[in-house]
C-alpha cells in the first residue's frame, strides 16, 4: 500500500470521507487521492515522494505558483507579532486600499474568511438594501455553500428553486431563482414575471464551477442592463476571477461594471480569506454604519493580511500577466493539437490564466448541459494517465484549470509531453 492509501483510510474513521472539502475525495475520478507533503512553484509532492505538475494551484489562489518566498516571508513577519487582536490595523487598510485601486467599482471593501462568506454577506446586503426577497443565479455556477445557493432550477425554466442539498429548507430555496448560463433571455422571463422582487443577479463572470465557460458577447452587458432596469443589484462573484483572468478581475476584461463584487482565493495569497465590496452608497448599508447585520472574529486577521498584501503587491507589477497567458494559451493549443493527432474530440476554453478541457465534438461550450454532457469515461481515464505521468489536474471534469507564473513555458512543455502520452493511452 502507498503512504496515501494508508493516510486515506485512517482518515475516512475520523474525517467524513476522508476530506476536508468533498471534490479533494477523487470521488468522480475513482481512486486514492494524493496526500500532498509539500510544494513549490508549479510543483506539488505527495507523501509517497511524487512529483506533480499542479493545475489546481489551492482551487485558484496560488497565481504567483506555490510557497511563493515573499508571501511566505511576509508570513513568518507578521506572526512575529501574534497571530490575532480582535481590534483593527493598518494592513486592513491597506487591503482596502489596494484592492479599491485595483477594483475601482469596489469603492469599499468588507474583509471576510472565505468565498461562501464573501457571497452569502453580498446577498444580504443586497436583499437589505433593496428590501426584495429574491436572488437570481444561474445553472452550473458556484457561490459556495451557504443555504440560498445551494439550489437548483425547477422543473420548468421559470419555477421556482428547489434544493440542490438535503438541510436546505424548500422555503429557503423557494427565493432562489436559476436560470441558463449564457442565455440572456432566460434571465429576462424570470425578471418579467418576478422583476419587482428580485434583489439581485449573482454571476460568476467567467464560469470557473462547471469546467471552464466565459460569457458570450453580449450577455454580461445584458445583465447589467436588465439590474439598471429592475433596481436590482448586480453582484460579480469574482472569487475564482478576481486577480486571474485580468488584474482588475472580469469586470476590467469585459468591460461591465457590477454593483458588488466578492472576492477570494487570491486575495489571500493562500490564507483563508474573502471580501466582498462595491459601490460605497450600497457598502454604508451594513453594520456598524447600517442596520444590515455582517461581522467575523478573524476577519481581517493580521498574518491573512499580510500573505494577501504580499501576494497583490506582486500580482500588481506591471506586465505580470503576459507570461501566464501566453504560457495557458499555448497550452490549451498544445492539447488541442494533441487530441486532433490521437482522434480525441475535445474542445477547449481559456480565459485569461483560467482554462477548461471539455472531451466532447461540441467546437464551443457555452452552458452547463453542453459540460455536463461531456465524455466522462474519457475524462477519467486521461485523469489517471496524466497522475502517472506527473501531472495534476482537477479531479472532476467539471473544474477549471490554473496557471501560475510559475509555469513556464517548460513547464507547459513537459506537461505536453504527458498529454501527449495520456491521449495515446485512452479509449477512443
Ligand atoms: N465562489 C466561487 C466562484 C468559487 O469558485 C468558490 C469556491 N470554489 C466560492 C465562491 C466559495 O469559496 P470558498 O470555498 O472559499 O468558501
Amino acid at each position: 500500500m502507498t503512504k496515501s492509501e494508508i493516510l486515506f483510510e485512517r482518515a475516512q474513521k475520523t474525517i467524513p470521507g476522508g476530506v476536508n472539502s468533498p471534490v479533494r475525495a477523487f470521488k468522480a475520478v475513482g481512486g486514492t487521492p494524493r496526500f500532498i507533503q509539500r510544494t513549490d512553484g508549479p510543483y506539488m509532492w505527495d507523501v509517497d515522494g511524487n512529483r506533480y505538475i499542479d493545475y489546481i494551484q489551492s482551487w485558484g489562489p496560488m497565481v504567483l505558483g506555490h510557497n511563493n518566498p515573499v508571501i511566505r516571508q511576509a508570513v513568518i513577519d507578521a506572526s512575529e507579532f501574534g497571530l490575532s487582536y480582535g481590534a483593527p490595523t493598518e494592513a486592513e487598510v491597506e487591503m482596502a486600499e489596494l484592492v479599491s485601486s485595483i477594483v475601482p467599482s469596489m469603492e469599499m471593501v468588507r474583509m471576510v474568511n472565505s468565498g461562501t462568506e464573501a457571497t452569502m454577506s453580498a446577498i444580504r446586503l443586497a436583499r437589505g438594501y433593496t428590501s426584495k426577497n429574491k436572488i437570481l443565479k444561474f445553472e452550473g455556477c458556484y457561490h459556495g455553500h451557504a443555504d440560498s445557493l445551494l439550489v437548483k432550477a425547477g422543473s420548468g425554466a421559470l419555477t421556482l428553486g428547489v434544493p440542490s442539498s438535503p438541510g436546505v429548507p424548500d422555503d429557503f430555496a423557494k427565493h432562489t431563482l436559476t436560470v441558463e448560463f449564457n442565455n440572456i433571455e432566460s434571465v429576462q422571463a424570470a425578471f418579467d414575471e418576478h422583476g419587482d422582487d428580485i434583489a439581485c443577479i449573482i454571476v460568476e463572470p467567467v464560469a470557473g464551477n462547471m469546467n471552464c465557460i466565459p460569457p458570450v458577447d453580449g450577455f454580461l452587458e445584458g445583465l447589467r442592463a436588465i439590474c439598471d432596469s429592475y433596481h436590482s443589484v448586480l453582484i460579480f462573484d469574482e472569487v475564482m476571477t478576481g486577480f486571474r483572468v485580468s488584474r482588475g478581475g472580469a469586470q476590467e476584461r469585459f468591460g461591465v461594471i457590477p454593483d458588488l463584487t466578492c472576492l477570494g482565493k487570491v486575495i489571500g495569497g493562500g490564507m483563508p480569506v474573502g471580501a466582498f465590496g462595491g459601490k460605497k452608497h450600497i457598502l454604508t448599508h451594513i453594520a456598524p454604519t447600517g442596520p444590515i447585520y455582517q461581522a467575523g472574529t478573524l476577519s481581517g486577521n493580521p498574518v491573512a493580511m499580510a500573505a494577501g498584501l504580499a501576494a497583490i503587491k506582486q500580482i500588481a507589477a506591471d506586465g505580470f500577466y503576459d507570461s501566464i497567458f501566453e504560457n495557458t494559451r499555448n497550452l490549451a493549443e498544445g492539447m488541442r493539437d494533441l487530441a486532433h493527432k490521437h482522434g480525441v474530440p475535445l474542445s477547449i476554453n481559456v480565459a485569461g490564466s483560467m482554462f477548461g478541457i471539455f472531451f466532447t465534438d461540441v467546437e464551443k461550450v457555452t452552458n452547463y448541459q453542453q459540460a455536463i454532457n461531456c465524455n466522462t469515461k474519457q475524462f477519467n481515464q486521461f485523469y489517471h494517465a496524466m497522475l502517472e505521468n506527473g501531472v495534476y489536474l482537477a479531479p472532476a471534469s467539471y473544474e477549471a484549470g490554473f496557471v501560475s507564473k510559475a509555469h513556464t513555458a517548460q513547464i507547459v512543455a513537459d506537461t505536453l509531453a504527458a498529454a501527449d502520452k495520456a491521449f495515446a493511452s485512452i479509449d477512443k
